[in-house]
């Protein structure tokens, strides 16, 4: 029988770090541990693999492991399973350890969306639907069914070039920014992009709005990245007016319009440690990311601000903490595998047809 999650709350941090490194010893090869940018440091210290949810994904299912321990939210660990090996097995330390955007779209809402769009056109010869890799994998299945594909914040571009060469329109869900920010730089302008409200009728908008419609937006995005504001760049502009700005863009519009660098977590990481020595940036991301980054050169003289004046830091990740790793680690080096996060085949099959879509067209 699997140990209970109960006793291992009662430890504190320094007692976990050590049980996870003895469990890290005993089961050596046979396990990974894949640790997104946005964990917490007590957590992040042990992955053996660290970066962005694909990259990780890929990673794992190339190493020889049997256990996949993916220290982030549930969607990366449904990547994880549907590219890894049959063989492998992919955890998620807590269950509860979703993401809020992920969430604001579901199957039910995007197939009602596609229903109510084909009352207007006919959404498999015109629309392409593409989801942000943060979406549970029945959409990303969805998409593999209906001709999309999968994006990431790193080829959301050259995925949106590809859609418009199938097809003259795109359904993008869940993020409306990451969707918007990526149309504006291929010169579409804002009025082609419109938000579908899933709340609403037809989602809100109007048979003209629909026809003349490059992208429609899903009307989701981050909690995290929703809170940075264009007022708090101009504000610290006043006092460091020499900063450089580097946003991801999940961010709002009006944030990375403002921004001198926009792109995924791996290449704010990439640009802060190939900048000159003396720099100032302010970032708008996950704070841990942005904590990590001022510790990692504050040496090299330079600074890395978060740009809220809030704390904002991704509260479903921040779920995965010691002592859930160390309980599903120690459950498996007693043979008991907790909190497997494993996909329906029929669903995984369509959703790595997506996702190897995205692959191909990836530069
Ligand atoms: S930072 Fe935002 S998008 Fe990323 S996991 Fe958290 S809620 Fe989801």
């Amino acid at each position: 029988m699997s140990a209970a999650i109960q006793p291992y709350t009662l430890l504190d941090d320094e007692d976990c770090e050590a049980r996870i490194l003895a469990a890290r010893e005993e089961l050596g090869e046979r396990l990974v541990i894949l640790g997104h940018h946005y964990q917490r440091n007590e957590v992040f210290r042990h992955a053996d693999f660290t970066g962005d949810s694909l990259k990780l994904s890929r990673q794992a299912a190339a190493s020889k492991a049997d256990y996949i321990v993916f220290c982030g939210v549930h969607f990366m660990a449904e990547v994880a399973d549907i590219l890894s090996r049959p063989e492998q097995v992919s955890i998620l330390p807590d269950m509860s350890a979703g993401c809020s955007m992920a969430d604001m779209a579901n199957l039910q809402n995007v197939e009602r969306a596609w229903k109510e769009l084909s009352e207007v056109l006919n959404p498999d010869e015109m629309i392409t639907p593409v989801t942000y890799i943060n979406s549970a994998a029945d959409l990303k299945s969805f998409c593999g069914e209906h001709g999309g594909i999968v994006c990431t914040s790193t080829n959301a571009r050259h995925v949106l070039e590809w859609c418009f060469e199938q097809r003259e329109k795109v359904l993008f869900f869940p993020d409306q920014h990451l969707g918007r920010n990526t149309g504006y730089t291929m010169d579409i302008p804002l009025d082609e992009m419109v938000v579908w409200d899933f709340d609403k009728p037809m989602g809100g908008l109007t048979v003209e709005q629909i026809q003349q419609a490059k992208i429609i937006l899903w009307k989701g995005f981050c909690s995290v990245h929703q809170m940075f504001q264009p007022e708090q760049i101009d504000n610290f502009k006043q006092k460091y007016p020499e900063t450089r700005v580097i946003s991801h863009p999940e961010s709002p519009f009006e944030v990375c319009q403002k921004s001198d660098y926009i792109g995924s977590t791996e290449y704010i990481i990439n640009t802060i440690a190939n900048a000159e020595a003396g720099t100032r940036w302010l970032v708008a991301t996950e704070l841990n990311l942005v904590n990590r980054l001022h510790e990692q050169y504050k040496h090299e003289g330079k600074n890395v601000h978060f740009m809220s004046p809030n704390v904002c830091m991704c509260s479903t990740m921040f779920r995965i903490d010691p002592q859930h790793l160390a309980w599903v680690l120690e459950n498996l080096v007693e043979g008991h595998v907790v909190n497997q996060v494993s996909v329906p085949g029929d669903v995984a099959e369509q959703a790595k047809l997506a996702l190897e879509r995205m692959l191909e067209v990836s530069p």
